[in-house]
């Protein structure tokens, strides 16, 4: 089953550390609603026959700041144009400030039945450094809202990592996290992007950002904290109770297929080789005038081979808990890594960075996990 997936490109002010595509400016939303629901329509003429879709995904931007009547008119024309008679979750970001009960019912009723909420922080230091519009107590508000709204499927994000974030705040916010009983909690590593705001402070020298020591110090906090709290540590940076894990993203990491709508989208099919994938332009003005006059909004394409599809297996498998499965990169991707990276894959195990299982499956082990990019490109095959 496909994935769809909504770009929403809104938000209220710029968050400094952010590389995501967004606009500031745009209070209505009608010609943005008919573009993606043009683009919808278009997609379904090509690929609705071919699966029935699995999950839907209001990402952005900040979805929330969509109107209940505009989100009922991207679904409804996606049910419309697409048999979503098995869709099994429908996960809508929303951002603290936002997350009104009202609003939280009246997406409900739509259809959403997982929230993703950009809390980040529950620390007003911490949320302004970031430029973010909501202070803690409206991030706490907003969970709370989301359990009185009945969302049993809610998700934070959490980030660590910040220059003046002690180790205390950090602890903190996991306890809290744990405390309120969030069934999923997604913890990323403040990571500085090229040309946001926070970049040219760094190049400035007014941020200094910290070091990799610290930053792998606090991801095994977090992996301690969660884990001790029953949290499973199903991919890098999800964490959930038991039933809760993402059904989107899980299938995201297994090569499934998916279509994104709205500027800046990813899309990724495969039905034989070479597999496709493409993104749309990233600006809403260019992604409206195409849609305006029905043609695909695509700013760039490529074609995947089977090699480039096993090394980005390679690469997101070994991401989660389930790890990588060797005789699928066989059978599927045609590599044999046991052949092609034997050594590396004993060195990688004596030191503790991998578990290999009855030559089954590689799982990164916790001191893995801290390093994960630097496991993964030794074992990509040349
Ligand atoms: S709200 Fe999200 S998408 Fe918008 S600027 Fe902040 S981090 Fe980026």
């Amino acid at each position: 089953m496909a994935g769809l997936y909504f770009h929403i490109p809104y938000c209220t002010q710029r968050c400094v550390y952010c590389d995501f595509y967004f606009v500031t400016t745009r209070k209505v939303h009608t010609p943005f609603v008919q573009a993606i629901r043009n683009e919808i329509e278009g997609y379904a003429t090509e690929y609705a026959n071919y699966e029935p879709i699995g999950t839907l995904y209001f990402g952005g931007g900040t979805p929330s700041l969509l109107l209940p009547e505009e989100l009922e008119s991207i679904l409804s024309t996606v049910h419309e144009h697409f048999d979503t008679s098995q869709v099994e979750e429908v996960t809508f970001e929303v951002n603290p400030e936002d997350a009104s009960l009202e609003y939280l019912r009246d997406i409900k009723s739509l259809g959403v039945d997982r929230l993703s909420i950009g809390i980040q922080s529950f620390f007003d230091d911490d949320l302004t450094f970031l430029g973010r519009c909501h202070d803690s107590k409206s991030a706490q508000n907003a969970i709370k809202n989301s359990e009185k709204a009945g969302f049993e499927k809610r998700s934070i994000d959490l980030i660590f990592g910040l220059p003046d974030q002690t180790e205390n705040q950090w602890a903190m916010n996991l306890e809290l996290a744990c405390e309120m009983d969030i069934p999923h909690i997604s913890t990323y590593g403040l990571t500085i992007e090229e040309k946001t705001p926070l970049w040219k402070q760094v190049q400035l020298g007014n941020v200094i950002p910290v070091d990799e020591e610290t930053h792998s110090e606090l991801f095994q906090m977090a992996m301690d904290t969660l884990q001790k709290s029953e949290y499973e540590h199903y991919e890098i940076s999800s964490f959930a109770r038991r039933g809760y894990r993402s059904v989107h993203n899980h299938r995201y990491w297994s090569h499934v297929n998916y279509i994104g709508f709205g500027p800046s989208a990813h899309s990724f099919w495969w039905r034989g080789l070479p597999a496709r994938r493409w993104s749309n332009v990233r600006n809403l003005n260019r992604y409206q005038a195409f849609l305006g006059d029905h043609v695909r909004p695509i700013d760039e394409q490529e074609n995947l081979s089977l090699d480039a599809l096993a090394r980005e297996y390679i690469m997101l498998r070994l991401r989660t808990s389930e790890g990588l499965d060797l005789k699928i990169l066989e059978e599927r991707y045609g590599v044999d890594l046991l052949t092609c990276k034997i050594d590396e894959l004993a060195l990688l195990e004596s030191s503790e960075f991998i578990l290999t299982i009855r030559n089954q499956k590689v799982i990164l082990s916790d001191l893995g996990k801290t390093i994960c990019n630097s496991v993964t490109q030794r074992l990509l095959p040349d």
